[in-house]
């Protein structure tokens, strides 16, 4: 089991609420650039128990990058909940709606949101972090493929997503810090059923939030392993690449209230944990 955190840049592994450099741990510093953790992460279980033995630091939220910082590819799935869709008034997809959000969105789980605009929304999502790479996956041997689980905000701009017919949604779902992921990429092991996770997301000033979105990954349309298993037939994945897996019903559009300046999304998942990102307009 481990917890695999970047702090100020260096793999660590979380225990409990210390954290311990994974490259002086492992004794091997190629070890501390978390892509090439997440690459040997058969190996995080063994140095997570050996990490045990020691005192550790205290991890600060502030100091947390994304857990998966340079992924070469980050997919997102669209309307991969049945009530999502409904309420985007869309037709249920015949397979997995997949469009990309560029790497370079993503930001850590306490960082800032810098909004491009007055139609700005969240989408708490379950993320996907392929650990072994390959094509043509089967559905039975996905999860074999998967490091662990991370929590993400698919934070899109309306109004850049939907314009155009058809709509194109990389870009409006790409501005720099519309990926924040975290706080931890999470070993499967730790899930009592890693097909049923509850993810929530609330949307509030400093004081408090309100519960905007409530979901459980047991009602994705295409669940982790038909994803990983159906994007292998088409590129090949590689350790690291992301895979936002869509999100529950309760977004703003739905609404008709979008993200300010000033607010905060906090966003949460069953044994993963919290992120909390403030949203600031440009300065
Ligand atoms: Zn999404």
């Amino acid at each position: 089991m481990f917890r695999l955190i970047n702090v100020d840049g260096r793999a660590a592994l979380q225990i409990g609420d210390r954290y311990h450099d994974l490259a002086s741990v492992a004794g091997d510093e190629r070890l501390a650039d978390p892509m090439a953790a997440i690459g040997r992460f058969d190996e995080l279980h063994e140095f997570a128990e050996r990490a045990s033995a020691a005192a550790g630091e205290p991890v600060d939220a502030d100091r947390l990058g994304p857990c998966v910082p340079s992924p070469a590819k980050v997919f997102a799935i669209g309307l991969n909940y049945g009530r999502h869709a409904a309420e985007s008034n869309m037709q249920l997809p015949p397979a997995p709606l997949t469009f990309t959000k560029f790497p370079s969105c993503l930001v850590g789980p306490t960082a800032d949101v810098v909004l491009s605009g007055d139609t700005v929304d969240w989408e708490v999502e379950l993320v996907v972090v392929i650990g072994r790479g390959g094509r043509h996956i089967a559905e039975a041997d996905a999860w074999s493929h998967v490091a662990g689980l991370t929590l993400g905000q698919d934070i899109s701009d309306r109004t850049v997503q939907l314009t155009g017919a058809p709509p194109q949604f990389s870009l409006g779902k790409s501005f720099d810090t519309y990926g924040p992921i975290g706080p931890a990429l999470v070993s499967i092991d730790q899930f009592p059923d890693p097909d049923d996770i509850g993810l929530w997301c609330e949307v509030g000033d400093a004081a408090g939030g309100e519960r905007m979105q409530d979901g459980r990954t047991n009602d994705l349309i295409f669940p982790v392993a038909n994803l990983v298993s159906y994007l292998s037939s088409i590129c090949t994945l590689e350790p690291g690449d992301l895979v936002f897996t869509g999100t529950p019903d309760g977004v703003g559009a739905a609404r008709g209230r979008f993200l300010r300046d000033g607010e905060f999304v906090t966003s949460g998942a069953e044994v993963i944990g919290t992120m909390r990102n403030r949203c600031v307009t440009p300065a």
